[in-house]
């Protein structure tokens, strides 16, 4: 029997229990991957060029025997079936709303063909669907959904096939060209995924609780983008944590955090672009050309905020932004400037490696108040004492924010209260803080009449 393995977001070989499931189900396999133009086209530069680089790693571990195709899936998909006798397609499951119908239709045509779909894994600790309450429902809150995935079974790891067994002479598409980026990228693939995991179980875990939320220390995993392609699953690195230590614990945590977002998106897809919470949904907003205007100035990083401005540049220039800075910056575009959050997510996920639809959109809403589980919206992020808080020294800001490089430390935080204000090239703050954040909570009355 001949089956199909339709690679997407698990990129890997070791672990990668769909591989596993076609390799014991079948003789010959022909491992796929479909260039999508729906995801290729609306993914920003920086996640092409990683994909590029994954799927590239991918052939070489597969000796260049991955097949890409190119087209709308279940086109593709059905006919290569159909040339080379393949009875059983294997893939992973999904839960953005694109990703789902496309795995409906392509079902669909395969079993009108008489062929089958399996789905054995996904790429998230638990699958999406899994945790619920008592009464069955979806979590909406994360501490009683992270309690009940804690006891949830998790599979231990699989290793990496000694042999798989590929069915020959299947033609394959080329890549396109790997797109040029001005960011910064991680290396992409899974061997590059082992050792930054290796790096990170060996030793900055063990102060993950204490020292996550420095910025400048940088003493996150840094694993997003792997997780995100599933150059490593979620399974291999838990299966190393000691839950115990403070530290492996809060890790857990993070990955759960993934998992829950999933599954809210899961549950929720039309919440991926729209407030989850409709009470929400009718806030006052800012546009036309002012507002325009505001959100040029967040993108570039130069709304006279040195904390708000380190993690805007940041983005840009790798493709990635620290966890606080992501809470920070979105806050501000919702919270100082009024803006509607679906435009700070879309330019995130323009920019983000690690791009993720569930993690982001919902990201966002935790910040904007408008999600399941969100900080209330009177929970304001005020951007200086954030930044005092948390990059006490300045470390961060001037790492970013060159036209701050040589002020102390005593003006770091607000340049602008210094004698002759802030240096040459440095903004003036574009919106005075404490009025945005009651001008916020008037709005928020206003909607609660
Ligand atoms: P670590 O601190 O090492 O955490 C380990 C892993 O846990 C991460 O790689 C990630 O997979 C997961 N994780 C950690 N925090 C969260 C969280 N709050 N929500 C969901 N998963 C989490 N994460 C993405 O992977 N893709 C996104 O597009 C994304 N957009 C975000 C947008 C906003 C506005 C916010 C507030 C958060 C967003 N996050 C996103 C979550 C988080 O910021 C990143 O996962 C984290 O910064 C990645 O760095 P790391 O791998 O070093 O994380």
């Amino acid at each position: 029997m001949r089956g199909i393995v339709w690679f997407r977001r698990d990129l890997r070989l070791s672990d990668n229990r769909v591989l596993r499931t076609a390799i014991d189900t079948c003789d010959e396999v022909i491992p796929l991957f479909v260039l999508d133009d729906q995801l290729w086209d609306r993914s920003g530069p920086n996640r092409r060029w990683f994909l590029h680089g994954c799927l590239t790693a991918l052939d070489d571990d597969l000796d260049g025997r991955l097949v890409v195709r190119h087209g709308p899936p279940a086109d593709v998909i059905r006919s290569l079936a159909a040339d080379h006798d393949a009875d059983l397609v294997f893939h992973a499951d999904d839960v953005g709303p694109y990703g789902r119908s496309r795995d409906e239709r392509v079902a669909n045509a395969l079993t009108h063909d008489g062929r089958k779909v399996e789905v054995p894994d996904s790429c998230w600790a638990v699958p999406p669907g899994t945790v619920t309450t008592g009464a069955g429902d979806t979590y909406k809150v994360f501490t009683p959904f992270f309690r009940s995935w804690l006891d949830q079974p998790k599979d231990g790891p699989i290793p990496r096939p000694r042999r798989i067994d590929v069915v020959e002479g299947v033609a394959s598409d080329d890549l396109p060209e790997r797109p040029d980026v001005d960011a910064e990228l991680p290396d992409p693939g899974e061997a590059a995924a082992g050792k930054r995991a290796d790096a990170f179980l060996r030793r900055d875990v063990d102060d993950y609780d204490e020292m996550r939320d420095d910025a400048a220390a940088d003493a996150t995993s840094r694993l997003s983008p792997y997780l995100k392609w599933g150059c490593i699953h979620p399974r291999q690195l838990l299966n190393r944590l000691d839950l115990r230590n403070p530290g492996h614990k809060t890790f857990a945590q993070e990955l759960a955090w993934r998992d829950f977002y999933a599954d809210v998106l899961h549950r929720w897809p039309e919440s991926a672009w729209q407030a989850w919470n409709q009470d929400m949904a009718d806030i006052e907003l800012d546009t036309g050309v002012d507002a325009d205007d505001k959100f040029e100035r967040w993108k570039e990083g130069r709304t006279g905020y040195p904390y708000i401005d380190a993690g805007m540049r940041q983005l840009v220039a790798e493709g990635w932004m620290h966890n606080r800075l992501r809470m920070a910056v979105a806050s501000f575009l919702v919270k100082d400037l009024h803006l509607d959050w679906t435009r700070g997510a879309a330019f995130f996920m323009h920019h983000l490696v690690d791009g993720d639809l569930s993690s982001n959109n919902h990201g966002w809403q935790w910040a904007a108040g408008t999600g399941t589980d969100a900080a209330p919206y009177f929970r304001i992020f005020n951007p200086i004492r954030q930044s005092e808080r948390f990059d006490p020294d300045g470390t961060y800001i001037r790492r970013w924010v060159p036209e701050l490089a040589d002020v102390e430390v005593a003006h770091i935080h607000e340049p602008w209260k210094r004698d002759g204000g802030p240096p040459d090239g440095y903004p003036e703050p574009m919106v005075d803080h404490g009025a945005e954040r009651e001008e916020a909570l008037r709005r928020y009355d206003a909607l609660k009449g």
